[in-house]
């Protein structure tokens, strides 16, 4: 059997081991230390000179916090992207918030800034005004920027943009992670750079990152014994996870460009099969780091044949594809909760699948995925 083929792995640098033992000798074993303040000042320097950087434990753990700063408490609402990963919205329930969960539109699968408003009009017509939008930047690819921005300032209500997936894309030149009233990165092992796990906060004041700072770490009062006036979290990062993020950041750009590959590898590849369409953003005010690679089927012109079948066939290959993400909205234990929009994010569902994206994968790999896929779409 051919060794497995995974959607996206941790792909090393040549650093990482320096740094992590750099902090053995230096007895920096702890959620604290040179490489935390170190990996927070790249994160700074790359995004914007605009911006604050805390790094935490999880881009979950900074969803959560960035809530918290937001403001939001038991029985608000808030706003959230219905296609997205879990960790979008399991926070809102974290403080006992109520998700409201929007549509995503067609040309770059994220938040629908008409089914947007019109959740926003509703909702105040119920009684009261979100406390937070949360935008996802899906698969690296930035949500419609100005539109959601237009839509949330004319009803002043703040976004926090879950970057976790884009690191390394930008809008009209600005990096995603900073359009954000607040913004949010993960390192998860998965994602385009990993600390094995980590996320960020990424906040526009030095205020705003020291609280959350003072939040992920117990929310500790100044005083020489331990005094708590507020709810705190144990959310920091570790140095030695820290260290692996500095080794990471020095070969950013490289991953990005090979993720970027790896989808142009995928244009080609589908270029002649009428039933696939591979997502692309938009036009050239979007950069996308395409975190993952993603495809719809048109099951029409296949005669039947879906991505499940894809699936199945890359499966017996030895090669990981999965379905785009299932919406919350149609997730169990978001069932009850109020949804707005059409079926944009449902057949999405349907009808794509993530692709092998990572920027480790060598030619041999690619031509095993070019061989299930000529295989399997024979005229
Ligand atoms: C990975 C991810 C997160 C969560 O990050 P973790 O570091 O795994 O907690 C949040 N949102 C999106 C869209 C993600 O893909």
């Amino acid at each position: 059997m051919n060794s497995k083929i995974y959607l996206s792995s941790p792909h090393m640098g040549s650093s990482e081991l320096s740094y992590i033992q750099e902090a053995f000798d230096t007895n920096w074993i702890a959620p604290i230390g040179p490489h935390v303040d170190g990996f927070e000042d790249n994160l700074a320097i790359y995004l914007s000179d605009e911006v604050h950087v805390g790094a935490l434990s999880s881009g979950t753990a900074a969803i959560h916090l960035a809530l918290v700063l937001l403001g939001v408490v038991q029985g608000d609402e808030v706003l959230v992207q219905t296609h997205t990963h879990i960790a979008s919205a399991n926070p809102i329930l974290y403080l006992g918030a109520t998700p409201v969960f929007i549509d995503s539109e067609i040309d770059t699968w994220n938040l629908c800034p008409i089914a947007l408003e019109e959740a926003i009009v509703d909702r105040i017509a119920k009684g009261a005004t979100p406390k937070a939008i949360i935008a996802v930047h899906l698969y690296g690819v930035p949500y419609k920027i100005d539109e959601v921005r237009t839509v949330a300032d004319k009803y002043g209500i703040p976004i926090l943009e879950d970057s976790a997936e884009a690191l390394g894309s930008s809008y009209k030149g600005q990096k995603c992670g900073t359009f954000g009233d607040i913004g949010v990165l993960s390192f998860n092992g998965n994602k385009i750079i990993t600390t094995s796990g980590g996320g960020a906060i990424v906040t526009k004041t030095a205020m705003q990152k020291d609280r959350a700072v003072f939040f992920a770490t117990q929310s500790r009062d100044a005083a020489p014994h331990y005094q708590h006036s507020e709810i705190g979290y144990n959310y920091r990062m570790s140095n030695i996870c820290a260290g692996i993020g500095r080794g990471q950041m020095e070969v950013l750009d490289d991953h990005v460009a090979l993720r970027r590959k790896m989808h142009a590898f995928y244009v080609d590849l589908f270029k002649d099969i009428a039933a696939v369409t591979v997502f692309e953003a938009p036009n050239d005010d979007y950069f996308a780091n395409y975190w993952l690679s993603a495809i719809t089927i048109d099951a029409q012109l296949t005669n039947g044949v879906d991505r499940e079948t894809l699936r199945l066939t890359f499966e017996a290959a030895n090669i990981e594809s999965r379905p785009l993400w299932k919406p919350m909205h149609l997730q169990p234990i978001f069932s009850m909760y109020p949804y707005y929009g059409k079926k944009v994010a449902e057949t999405l569902f349907e009808d794509g699948l993530c692709l092998p994206s990572g920027s480790n994968l060598t030619d041999a790999e690619r031509e095993r995925i070019a061989a299930v896929v000529r295989g399997f779409f024979v005229e």
